[in-house]
């Protein structure tokens, strides 16, 4: 009963199954990259070497290694080097990763191996690689009584299940830091560096060379061919820990080493092991060179006399045909992290899970949109906001719903010639007519004499719409405020960019009637897209509610009292949202530091300087602002241009670097006697500042870079 079960779940034709045409090859590669990478949910953690003994055992040059990982905590690895290597120029290595139950001791020839092939990595050393292995933590220290002649690769598999997590995807973790490691030691050229796996190892193996930035590493993979259906089912020899939950819907194992082409492969299988069936191993062979070929290239595969064994000297003419004497031409791989990219949305692997189980819910419960994930996320956002929130659609659904609830309709509205389109647009929308103020450069907020004089000249003014530009809460805002009050002219903060901001310890959001913010991508919290509207008043926030819905008079009504839209937020972008929110207090605190780190980083760097942020302002530091030297020889898009090409930095946007009224929207309407102005402040700043990239997974290593990189390109 269950047995046809599991035939017909293993029956199903994978999603991706390997492309025969060299067209469609490089499009399906990519997307088995990528679902190789969401399933294994690898936690990347550099590794760092806690410890290191060097000794000569046999002629050979032997380091014994104590990593030390954040996610695993230490353990062990072994370097062996050919003999005469050190000193000399760097050479070729190769990770060796063994089986389930191959012990480190074993593999590196230091205790006798107890089947004769078994000390690959001693076999590879002394035919001229410096390799790498490492204990993969599966075997010997589980205690035998209460295993009970378990298997206890089986156990560890299980327990990874039970946690949503797979053994394959924390080896494969672990993999890619020794790899890093590997790359990195002195005796080695990182130019020259392969991969090397028997059985479990060499589905480690394969998965780290789907993983790995060094795209077109060599992998010989020894006694791992074959198919999954007849692995698991027909044959039942199949080790959970060495497959990806939720891999098969996409791809089959010859499709994985398949997308790996033309990178150099080697194959390896035994026509007597008793874990394949020959015929199964040989199909999904001619499968993986079938694929190969349709990209001109030749997978190297060997059907050998031999059990569950590796053929060491095949593997060890494998690793020399093909890293050779690096040639000039022969481009070195790209380092781990070679580009600082203008912005980098990171979710933690236990982030994206935590957003897949209450996605997970709201699909399992049926309640896709306004339910307790809203809920949930409104809660979230309050003390950050400083008053009562609703959730809604965007930030631009934000600032239209509280201008609609005060009424703003054939009146004017005053922003900031300095924002983004959508503070102005969200007015237009509402009806109004917007009317441009000029900024101060002390905290870029709203400048109160022009905002003063503008509210001189509209009498008619319905609200007023300061921006916190960058995340800075100007301290200009005071008089903003005041100037407000005293007409009586409510003011509706676009937050968009502060959240966590504050001035005087204040929350942005909570010094007008409403507070609007944005949670799309580019934000400091995300929830794909979104919105919150925030106000002390329970009446003005009631008002929200309704408006967001169409305009129901009352919730649950069916008769509608006013235009409302559809400005609801569903539960799927709340189940994101509220994830980025229960993390919030750490990206705050984290955005804070690397803008510390970066003022301390420009103060040597002459032809920039840092916006100072006011004493009374709590940036959250949405962007990191910079001058350059107004006198300098560079033009901005120039100097973007080069730190990308040269350098591999790619700054941030501006904030902004066109004005509003130059927008042909609102250029045309100037001309119809509109024109104010002449907007000098926010003219100067918005072709003077760039943005450094900051998010919370920049890394201080990258600043550095940024900060020479503007260094090399400015006088
Ligand atoms: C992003 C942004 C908005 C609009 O937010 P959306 O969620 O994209 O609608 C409004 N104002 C400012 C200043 C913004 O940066």
């Amino acid at each position: 009963m269950q047995l046809r079960h599991l035939q017909r779940l293993l029956a199903a034709e994978p999603a991706l199954r390997h492309a025969k045409s060299a067209d469609e090859h490089a499009a399906r590669s990519r997307r088995v990259r990528a679902v190789v990478e969401r399933l294994a949910r690898v936690e990347r953690a550099p590794l760092v070497i806690a410890e290191s003994t060097v000794s000569a055992r046999d002629g050979l040059h032997h380091e014994r290694l104590l990593f030390e990982s954040p996610v695993r905590g230490s353990f062990h690895g072994t370097l062996l080097a050919p003999p005469d290597t050190a000193p000399g120029p760097p050479g070729p290595a190769v990770l060796v990763l063994g089986g389930k139950n191959a012990r480190l001791d074993q593999l590196t020839g230091d205790v006798p191996p107890d089947h004769p092939d078994r000390n690959v990595a001693e076999h590879l050393a002394r035919a001229g690689f410096v390799t790498l292995s490492f204990d993969h933590g599966i075997g010997g220290a589980m205690d035998a009584a209460r295993r009970a002649g378990r298997d206890e690769g089986a156990l560890l598999a299980h327990a990874f299940a039970l946690t949503g997590r797979s053994l394959l995807g924390a080896l494969t973790g672990d993999a890619l830091g020794a790899l890093d490691v590997l790359a990195a030691h002195p005796l080695v050229d990182a130019r020259r560096v392969g991969l090397f796996g028997h059985s479990l190892g060499a589905a480690v193996a394969l998965h780290t060379a789907l993983l790995t930035e060094r795209r077109g590493i060599p992998l010989c993979a020894a006694s791992h061919v074959g198919s999954y259906p007849a692995l698991y089912e027909r044959l039942l020899t199949g080790y959970e820990g060495a497959v990806l939950p939720g891999i098969l819907e996409y791809a089959d194992l010859p499709d994985l080493y398949g997308a790996l082409a033309p990178a150099p492969l080697q194959l390896q299988y035994g026509t007597a092991d008793s874990y394949l069936e020959p015929a199964d191993a040989r199909a999904a062979a001619d499968s993986v060179r079938e694929t190969y070929a349709a990209v001109g290239a030749e997978a190297e595969i060997h059907g050998l006399p031999m059990g569950h064994g590796t053929h060491v000297g095949h593997a060890a003419d494998f690793f020399t045909r093909t890293l050779p004497e690096p040639t000039l031409s022969a481009a070195p791989p790209p380092a781990a992290g070679a580009e600082v990219p203008a912005q980098r949305i990171h979710f933690e692997v236990s982030d994206r899970r935590a957003v897949l189980d209450r996605v997970d819910a709201a699909l399992a419960s049926g309640i896709l949109t306004q339910g307790p994930q809203v809920a949930r996320f409104e809660e979230l956002a309050r003390p950050w906001t400083g008053a009562d929130t609703a959730a809604v659609a965007s930030g631009s659904a934000a600032l239209e719903i509280a201008l609609r609830i005060i009424g703003v309709a054939e009146r004017t509205v005053l922003v900031p010639v300095n924002t983004f389109f959508a503070t102005a647009a969200a007015a237009v929308r509402a009806g109004a007519a917007v009317r441009f103020v000029d900024i101060e450069l002390d905290g870029l907020g709203m400048d109160p004499d022009a905002l003063r004089a503008a509210l001189d000249r509209h009498p008619d003014t319905a609200a007023v719409l300061p921006v916190h530009i960058g995340g800075i809460v100007s301290p200009a805002l005071e008089e903003v405020l005041a100037h407000c009050r005293d007409r009586g002219v409510p003011v509706v903060e676009d937050a968009a960019h502060a959240l966590g901001a504050t001035l005087d310890g204040r929350p942005a959001g909570s010094f007008g009637r409403f507070g609007a913010f944005s949670f799309f991508p580019t934000k400091v919290a995300v929830s794909g897209e979104g919105g919150l509207v925030c106000a002390p008043s329970a009446d003005d926030l009631e008002q929200v509610r309704r408006w967001r819905d169409h305009g129901k008079s009352a919730q649950g009504s069916t008769l509608h009292d006013r235009p409302g839209g559809n400005w609801r937020l569903s539960e799927l972008h709340a189940a994101v949202g509220t994830v980025d929110l229960e993390r919030f207090s750490g990206t705050l605190a984290a955005r804070r530091a690397l803008a510390a780190r970066y003022d301390a980083l420009l103060a040597e760097v002459p032809g920039v300087r840092p916006h100072t942020v006011p004493e009374a302002a709590g940036s959250n530091f949405y962007k990191y602002l910079v001058y350059l030297d107004p006198d300098g020889p560079l033009d901005r898009p120039l100097l973007k241009k080069r730190l990308r090409e040269r350098h591999g930095v790619s700054l941030a946007g501006e904030v902004y670097d066109h004005l509003l009224c130059d927008h042909p929207h609102f250029a045309s309407q100037r001309q119809q006697g509109a024109g104010e102005g002449p907007f000098e402040r926010a003219r100067w700043f918005a072709r003077h500042h760039v943005a450094l990239p900051l998010y919370p997974s920049l890394t201080e290593a990258e600043q550095i870079r940024v900060a020479a990189a503007l260094r090399s390109e400015l006088p």
